[in-house]
C-alpha cells in the first residue's frame, strides 16, 4: 500500500548508470560497462514504485562520433538489461547538441528536465535529479528540485555539509536515500527551498 505519490527520479546515464570513458564518449555497446551498483539500484527503485527516467547529454552525437541511430540502439540494449535486473526505465532523453550550439537542453542548462516535466507532468520540487557532475547539480538548481551527486571517491560526510547536496557513492546509495526519503519531508538541497522558474 503506498501512501504518498509517485516519485520520480530524473537520472544522469554516464558516470551513474554506465562508467564513464576514459576522456572518451559510449559510441558502441562494447563502451557501455555498468557501474557497480547501478543495476540493483535501478532494481530498488522499481521495487519501491518509483519512475524513472534518463536524461543525458550526448555531444558526440552532434560531433559525429555517433549516428541518431547508432544511439538509440545502445539505449535499447541498456534498457533491456536494466528490465532483466527487475529495473524499469519509462523514458530516456538525449541532447545531442555540442556544447558549443548553445542550445537550451543541454546540462547544466534545464530544457532536457522541462521538456521531461512537460511530457510526465511531475512535480520538480518532489522530484529527485541524479548525477554525478557540476552540471547535473546546477540544472536541479535550476527548476528546484532535490540533487543527489554520485561520486564514488567523495567523502560523503564531509560533502554532504559543506555543499548542500546528497552525496553518494553509487546509484545504489542513490536509491536507498530515494526510498527512505518522505516527499512532505524534503530537504531542501538545491536552490535553500526557492523554487527557480524561468
Ligand atoms: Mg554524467
Ligand atoms: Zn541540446
Amino acid at each position: 500500500m503506498r501512501t504518498e505519490p509517485q516519485k520520480f527520479v530524473l537520472l544522469d546515464r554516464d558516470g551513474v548508470i554506465n562508467r564513464v570513458k576514459d576522456g572518451g564518449y559510449v559510441t558502441s555497446w562494447n563502451d557501455f560497462e555498468f557501474l557497480p551498483g547501478s543495476l540493483p539500484g535501478l532494481r530498488l527503485l522499481a521495487q519501491n514504485g518509483c519512475a524513472v527516467l534518463v536524461v543525458s547529454n550526448q555531444a558526440c552525437v552532434g560531433k559525429g562520433l555517433l549516428s541518431a541511430k547508432e544511439l538509440r540502439s545502445i539505449t535499447q540494449r541498456f534498457v533491456a538489461e536494466v528490465v532483466a535486473f527487475g529495473g524499469r526505465i519509462r523514458a530516456v532523453y538525449y541532447c545531442p547538441h555540442r556544447a558549443e550550439a548553445g542550445c537550451a537542453c543541454r546540462k547544466p542548462r534545464a530544457g532536457l528536465l522541462r521538456r521531461a516535466q512537460l511530457e510526465h507532468g511531475f512535480h520538480f520540487e518532489e522530484t529527485f535529479v541524479v548525477g554525478d557532475s557540476a552540471g547535473d547539480v546546477e540544472a536541479a538548481r535550476l527548476v528546484g528540485s532535490p540533487a543527489v551527486l554520485v561520486s564514488s571517491e567523495a567523502d560523503t560526510e564531509q560533502s554532504a555539509s559543506s555543499s548542500g547536496v546528497k552525496i553518494v557513492r553509487s546509484l545504489y546509495e542513490a536509491a536507498e536515500f530515494i526510498a527512505a526519503t518522505k516527499l512532505d519531508r524534503l530537504p531542501t538541497f538545491a536552490g535553500q527551498g526557492t523554487c527557480v522558474n524561468g
